[in-house]
């Protein structure tokens, strides 16, 4: 029998280092509790005197790096570092290929009108495009590319310009499970981004095998030297230490406030974190059922279920319904990656791990291990407040690819 969390909907089988103790709550929940516990207005004091240290000098350099994109918490870290805390700060994107529309919308209303310069690496295609075809069927990862860009672009741009200080959103090793407490103040570094973001592979990692990638194919992923980061004493912070976090709640404020703009996941009912990919909450998360046989929807019910939007049994209800769903734009990501619908599936049974999937007596695959508690009929059952849809602009960009780079124009 798979133990699972008396208040969450965890297993004893999440793959990040899930503890239960002795009254069956799980790690995740336990931090969670601080959140109506700490004195978030002592901690934000905390943070108003650590950026002091950081603003610059004599005012001609930025005083802090946020890494952005044209979606998750992006608007609501720089509403909170530019308009509250009165920082100067750079943004940096990563440009992650699969975006949509939106997110080329939401990124360019966001420079917009928190008028701030922004900083954008584009790898070339070709380079992305082979990283992805090795990580892909070596580590069953899509993703990695814009994972490894996202967390190495900020720390590139800290060294190069001499701007020490990062700051982050929210630490999901905090969030999620609970791997630190609050407290712990815990920061960037660079063995966490291996071993948990990247699944134990550097860009080093990566040179040879089947994609017959060099050094100029990975450079754009390594990281900065430690000698340079102790020189310019880069760290990168996490405002979820500081701040008390409800990524639900600080949505919907940019939502009304700076038009933040949200669309339909395929496998989520978040319609707010992912909405620039056209893979994330789609054949991304289809991949994650097939290795760990639970995806992002459950994360995002755990969430909801311990900030209080939402009951237990409501989270079985949406875990059921989209870890049923079908990718949809699995077509599209075959066609840029150049690979027919055989290849892509022989991959995809590769990556299947055997110890949660099985072939029925009709050849289909099924789930041997179900890794969704059981729904509690004595309790009752709360209605769903849905995650708003905002209104829906025709763009001047075409959403039937992705985008690489657009103009991000908004018209009704
Ligand atoms: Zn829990």
């Amino acid at each position: 029998m798979t133990r699972f969390c008396k208040r969450c909907l965890y297993s004893e089988k999440h793959s990040l280092n899930l503890i239960f103790d002795d009254e069956g709550i799980c790690s995740g929940c336990r931090v969670h509790e601080e959140k109506d516990i700490l004195d978030w207005n002592k901690k934000e004091s905390e943070l108003r005197a650590l950026l002091k240290q950081y603003r610059s000098k004599n005012g001609k350099n930025y005083d802090c790096i946020i890494p952005v994109s044209g979606a998750r918490d992006s608007y609501y870290i720089v509403y909170l570092i530019k308009n509250k805390f009165k920082m100067n700060p750079l943004l940096v994107n990563y440009n992650k290929h699969y975006n949509t529309d939106i997110g080329i919308r939401n990124l360019a209303n966001l420079r917009n009108k928190f008028d701030c310069d922004i900083f954008t690496k584009t790898v070339n295609p070709d380079t992305v495009k082979r990283i992805t075809r090795q990580t892909l069927t070596c580590l069953g990862s899509l993703y990695w590319h814009c994972i490894a860009g996202e967390t190495v672009f900020p720390v590139q741009t800290a060294v190069n310009h001499k701007i020490p200080l990062i700051i982050w959103g929210a630490h999901q090793g905090i969030d999620q499970v609970g791997m630190y407490s609050h407290n712990d103040k815990v920061e960037m570094t660079r063995k966490y981004r291996k071993e948990h973001d990247l699944m134990g592979y550097e860009a080093e990692d990566l040179i040879g095998e089947m994609e017959n990638l060099t050094n100029d194919h990975l450079k754009p992923y390594y990281y900065p030297e430690d000698y340079y980061i102790q020189k310019i004493g880069v760290r990168g912070i996490y405002l979820n230490n500081y701040i008390r976090w409800d990524s639900r709640i600080q949505h919907e404020e940019m939502i009304k406030k700076y038009e933040y703009e949200t669309n339909e996941a395929t496998r989520s009912f978040d319609s707010y974190n992912d909405v620039d990919s056209f893979i994330y909450l789609d054949l991304h998360d289809y991949i994650k059922d097939l290795k760990h046989g639970y995806t992002k929807v459950v994360d995002h019910a755990c969430r909801e279920i311990r900030l209080g939007h939402i009951t237990r049994n409501n989270g079985i209800d949406l875990i059921n319904y989209y870890q049923s769903k079908k990718p949809k734009y699995s077509k599209l990501f075959m066609e840029w990656l150049g690979i027919d619908k055989n290849t892509l599936n022989f991959i995809l049974d590769e990556i299947r791990n055997p110890k949660i999937w099985e072939r029925n007596n009709k050849w289909q695959w099924v789930k041997k291990l179900r890794l969704v508690p059981d729904y509690d009929k004595n309790k009752k059952n709360k209605n769903f407040k849905k995650f708003i849809i905002t209104k829906k602009y025709k763009s001047s960009d075409t959403n039937k690819k992705y985008i690489l780079v657009g103009k991000g124009e908004r018209k009704l």
